[in-house]
């Protein structure tokens, strides 16, 4: 088990408070619910859960683009919880982000070029700096020097989320934090800028946390895997834990709904009920109760389970992993 943590985040909650709670009483949003993570140097974390699982609001809270409600994030061996602006900047310099969306990193009136430079500029980098820094990354994500002189519009996506990485790593950042970077872009793209990513992780010696809401990515890129549910962590583990001996019921429904590889392999199913619920009516217990195959009554839905052991790496939240197997196939 490695110790050399870059990344700690502990018991984490985000809750918004609910304008309309009226007489329901439900006062409180609760995005995050005591999240802990640990990303250790050089690794890829990938994190993976339906939409409204919190994953993206993790991702903030960590980058300090929102305050966290209650717990700490520890970033390189520094409390950042409560810097101020002005004590974040030199932090800044050394975690970036990759946004789902590659036009929100441009400035659709300047060239790329323009933009590019704008930002080595403000962290203190030389023209020439910038340019040889620039020349380097156009290499690495495989894109001509003309097209850092065209504008955002004139671009495809694939093209522009290649130069929103370039963008993103222009300071030579410690920290990657890359959000659904692939899911706006045609599949055809998708494996390119996968590539990329992992090739840049190992040419910069970056340590990287990946989101997605797609299983097949996310086992593809990551060398440790989170599995999020409703605000919470339900299982980690490396690749191998979680996609070939999975614990948790809902890691095993996540897995059971990708593609099959050979349509005619007769894949077991779990049965997974209804949808997630809103963050507002958490479910008393096991989030996951209501939806759950191998729900127990007076057991799952009396008491939150807390994360267990399942051995060195390899953690899970749920009362039953150890007498059934955490997930009933059918
Ligand atoms: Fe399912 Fe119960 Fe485990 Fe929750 S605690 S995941 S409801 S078996």
């Amino acid at each position: 088990m490695k110790n050399d943590v870059f990344l700690k985040a502990e018991h984490i909650k985000k809750y918004y408070e609910n304008s309309k709670a009226g007489k329901s009483g439900k006062k409180w949003v609760k995005a995050l619910d005591d999240v802990t993570l640990d990303i250790h140097k050089g690794e890829l974390v990938g994190v993976v859960g339906e939409s409204g699982c919190g994953k993206s609001t993790l991702a903030r809270c960590i980058m300090h683009l929102i305050p966290v409600t209650e717990g700490q994030i520890l970033f390189d061996g520094e409390n950042i919880t409560d810097y101020s602006p002005a004590k974040m900047a030199p932090v800044r310099r050394k975690m970036q982000m990759v946004f789902q969306n590659p036009y929100s990193s441009f400035n659709p009136k300047k060239s790329i070029w323009a933009s590019l430079t704008e930002v080595g500029r403000f962290y203190g980098m030389s023209q020439k700096e910038i340019e040889a820094r620039i020349a380097k990354l156009l290499e690495y994500v495989n894109l001509e020097e003309s097209m850092i002189r065209r504008r955002p519009n004139e671009l495809s996506g694939g093209q522009l989320q290649r130069l929103a990485i370039v963008r993103a790593l222009i300071i030579s950042p410690d920290f990657l934090m890359a959000d659904e970077p692939v899911s706006a872009l045609d599949v055809s793209v998708q494996a390119q800028i996968l590539n990329i990513l992992m090739d840049l992780k190992e040419k910069e010696n970056m340590t990287m946390m990946f989101i997605s809401h797609e299983l097949t990515v996310v086992e593809h890129i990551s060398d440790y895997v989170v599995v999020m549910y409703l605000g919470t962590i339900v299982e980690r583990g490396n690749v191998k834990d979680i996609f070939y001996e999975p614990k948790h019921p809902y890691t095993k429904a996540l897995l059971a709904s990708k593609p099959r590889e050979d349509p005619s392999d007769p894949k077991k199913r779990v049965l997974l009920k209804g949808e997630i619920p809103n963050a507002l009516n958490v479910p008393e217990g096991c989030r996951f109760w209501p939806r759950c195959p191998e729900y127990k009554k007076g057991v799952c839905d009396a008491e939150r389970p807390l994360e267990e052991k399942v051995k060195d790496g390899h953690f899970v939240t749920c009362h039953l992993w150890q007498d059934k197997g955490g997930g009933k196939e059918t």
